[in-house]
């Protein structure tokens, strides 16, 4: 067995199951302890299972990137223990960031605020500006407040890979990777935070998650959308959405949007199709009434259209897939066309297609 180098990673990496009601604390203490100590560890918030390293701590925060392979020019968000340490880190807070953060934090919202200096570059891909958040987990919240520091956590997943909502996700994706993996179970949300951008006047969605756009301008006014969010795949009828992908699952995911009936026709067109092909197919369904016959090896999954539920078991259904070994997803698109799970299925999609039954369905 090669010696092991000063500043490399336990080859193993520890499960450790956490109360999520109650934590134990010396469970918390030694991930705090590796985390001051310049360590990464994985760890549950009310979103997606994070990946967090000392927000402070410049070498820490690069085995994030290395651990995920994710681009260096994607920033991460910066998670803190109280409301008010966001005057620690962010500077001229406007007043609409004081309002959100009242009535969202802790919650799965994120908001883009100017950074003061002290935040090292490697956490905003050398932006001016800085994204915080404060999780509404109990596991998380005593960890960073353990810690003493803000925690730096994008999602655990490797890069363009859907999110991890379970301990197992994670350690499929970082085993080996990192040091520690804390279990608190299934996350309760399932989609990553709402971000906002605050830095500027209106504030801008920059990505659409649980807390909706009506209820931030409910607290605000008018808040601007981005347009990158939509990047309107939606008004093509075909793209190979690529530039986009996100969330994905090995497998190519074909996103078929529309009227019900039509998306019904269309899947049940492209089932025919990759079947003669072949092709391993998984259907993901969540119109509860559209039943499809499929053979002994296809997957089906119908998620419904409870937008918590089907938010909570996305991205592990996109997961379950690839488990299964499914060459081909062939989507529904979700009854709220713009719901933060559209979203997701849009990023995540290889193909997009826009079913329209009077011309036939445009394959
Ligand atoms: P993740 O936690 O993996 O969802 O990644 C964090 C998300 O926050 C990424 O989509 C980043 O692009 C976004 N983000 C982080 N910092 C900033 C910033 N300063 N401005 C805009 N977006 C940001
Ligand atoms: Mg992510």
């Amino acid at each position: 067995m090669g010696k092991q180098k000063k500043g490399d990673i336990d080859k193993n990496t520890q499960v450790i199951r956490v109360n999520r009601m109650n934590p134990e604390r010396d469970h918390i203490i030694n991930a705090a302890r590796l985390l001051r100590k310049g360590g990464i560890v994985a760890f549950p918030t009310e979103t997606v299972y994070g990946l967090g390293a000392n927000g402070l701590h410049e070498s820490a925060i690069k085995k994030i990137y290395i651990a995920k392979k994710r681009p260096r020019d994607n920033p991460l968000i910066l998670h803190i223990g109280y409301k008010k340490d966001i005057d620690l880190y962010a500077r001229n807070v406007s007043a609409a960031t004081k309002k959100l953060i009242r009535v969202f934090w802790p919650g799965p919202l994120t908001v883009i605020v100017k950074k003061r200096k002290k935040i090292p570059d490697a956490v905003t891909g050398g932006l001016d500006t800085l994204a915080l958040r404060m999780p509404d987990n109990i596991i998380a919240l005593a960890l960073i407040r353990k810690s003493g520091v803000p925690i730096a956590a994008p999602s655990a997943n490797v890069s363009g890979k859907p999110s991890p909502t379970t301990a197992a996700h994670v350690y499929n994706d970082m085993y080996g990777k990192i040091e520690l993996i804390l279990d608190g179970g299934r996350a309760d949300v399932g989609l990553e935070s709402t971000i906002v951008d605050c830095s500027v006047d209106p504030p801008v969605l920059l990505r659409p998650g649980k807390i909706t756009r009506r209820q931030i301008e409910q607290v605000v006014g008018v808040v601007k959308n981005d347009v990158m969010n939509n990047h309107s795949l939606i008004h093509k009828p075909k793209s190979p959405g690529l530039k986009y992908r996100h969330y994905a699952p090995d497998a190519r995911l074909i996103l078929v949007e529309s009227e019900p009936y039509d998306i019904k026709t269309t899947i049940n067109a492209l089932l025919r199709q990759y079947r003669a092909q072949k092709k391993r197919i998984g259907i993901l369904a969540f119109f509860p009434g559209h039943k499809y016959h499929v053979r002994k090896n296809e997957v089906l999954v119908n998620l419904g259209m409870n937008t918590y539920r089907a938010s909570r078991k996305l991205f592990e259904t996109l997961r379950f897939f690839d488990a299964q070994n499914v060459d081909i997803i062939l989507a529904e698109s979700f009854p709220l066309s713009d719901h933060a799970i559209m979203n997701r299925l849009r990023k995540a999609a290889s193909e997009i297609i826009i079913a329209n039954n009077k011309d036939g369905p445009s394959l």
